[in-house]
């Protein structure tokens, strides 16, 4: 029996944030810092607490979408306006 209310649904493409990668030369590697908006609104640069126990300043480059939820990450911020 066909379900209506789910042949309604359309394949939306979910929104699994963007990550934006740089390089700590403290821990010697590269940290991945999850963003929920797209940080193509602003790309002036960015003050990160890293998990190595500073704070860096970080330019908004390179960039991208997460594949998927699984993917890791260092740390988080619903905004870079957060870090400014
Ligand atoms: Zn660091």
């Amino acid at each position: 029996m066909p379900n209506p209310r789910r042949s309604k649904k359309r394949a939306e493409p979910v929104d699994y944030g963007w990550v934006i990668s740089f390089g700590c030369k403290t821990a010697g590697k590269l940290m991945r810092l999850k963003v929920d908006t797209d940080p193509a609104g602003d790309t002036s640069p960015i003050e990160v607490p890293c998990p190595c126990g500073e704070t860096h300043r970080v330019i908004v480059s390179p960039y991208r979408r997460r594949r998927s939820a699984e993917e890791p990450f260092d740390l988080e911020v619903a905004k870079l306006d957060q870090l400014r």
